[in-house]
C-alpha cells in the first residue's frame, strides 16, 4: 500500500519517554487534522504499547523501543512499535482482556484489550528472547467540510 507520509524514531526504554511517544503521534497527525476523540484514542494506543515494551519487554532493563508512524491512503493511520526485550511466550493468552503477567504491580492487564478498542486492527508477532513487534491501523473519520 501507498506510503503517503512516514515518520521513524528509536528511543531508550525509559519510562520518561512515553510522552515523547504519545507527542509524536500528535505532532504526525496535524496535517489530517484528527478530532479531538481520534487524538486522544491513539495517544492512549502508543503510550500502552510503548509502556508494554518498557515494563514487559525489557523489564526496566536497558534496550531501545522503535516506533513508526505512517500515514496510509483513506486517511489510514498505520503505528508499529518494537522492542527487542523478552518476547510473550503465549500471545493469545497475553491479550486476553485482564490477563496480566505482573498482578503484583498492580497492572490491570486491559493494555491491549484498550488498544484494539481504539484501533481496526492489531496484530502482534512475538518470539520468546528476541522481542515484540505490535502492528496497528486505525482509519480516521472523513475529511473535515471546508468551513463556510
Ligand atoms: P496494563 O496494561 O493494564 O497496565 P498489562 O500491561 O499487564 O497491564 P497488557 O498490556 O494487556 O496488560 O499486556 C498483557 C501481558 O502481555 C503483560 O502482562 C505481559 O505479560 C505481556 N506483554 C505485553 N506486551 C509485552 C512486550 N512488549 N514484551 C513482553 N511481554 C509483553
Ligand atoms: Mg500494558
Amino acid at each position: 500500500m501507498k506510503i503517503l507520509n512516514e515518520f521513524k524514531c528509536t528511543f531508550p526504554a525509559d519510562p520518561a519517554n512515553e510522552a515523547l511517544a504519545r507527542a509524536t503521534v500528535s505532532a504526525f497527525l496535524i496535517p489530517a487534522d484528527p478530532t479531538a476523540q481520534e487524538l486522544a484514542d491513539l495517544r492512549t494506543v502508543i503510550s500502552e504499547a510503548v509502556t508494554n515494551a518498557i515494563v514487559h519487554g525489557y523489564r526496566n532493563t536497558e534496550g531501545e523501543v522503535s516506533v513508526t508512524l505512517r500515514m496510509l491512503p483513506e486517511r489510514v493511520i498505520y503505528i508499529r512499535v518494537s522492542d527487542k526485550g523478552c518476547g510473550i511466550p503465549d500471545v493469545n493468552k497475553a491479550m486476553q482482556p485482564l490477563y496480566t503477567s505482573a498482578p503484583e504491580e498492580d497492572r490491570a492487564g486491559l493494555g491491549f484489550a484498550i488498544m484494539q478498542t481504539f484501533t481496526d486492527s492489531l496484530h502482534v508477532r512475538s518470539a520468546p528472547g528476541h522481542g515484540t513487534v505490535l502492528t496497528m491501523r486505525r482509519r480516521l473519520g472523513k475529511d473535515h467540510e471546508a468551513q463556510p
